[in-house]
């Protein structure tokens, strides 16, 4: 299992026990983005668009 990181604040996003991601994975210019659960509670969607 490979370590994501977050792409806006560059922390190591943590996995429950199955290996999913705490937080969220967005689509942009056809990439999938990971973002951890506390960058995502503190930012819009297009907020985290507009850091990748
Ligand atoms: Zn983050």
């Amino acid at each position: 299992m490979s370590m994501a990181k977050c792409r806006v604040c560059s922390q190591t996003i943590e996995t429950t026990f199955l290996g999913k991601l705490i937080g969220t994975t967005i689509r942009k210019d056809k990439k999938q983005h990971t973002v951890c659960s506390k960058c995502q509670k503190k930012l819009h969607e297009q907020d985290i668009k507009d850091h990748l």
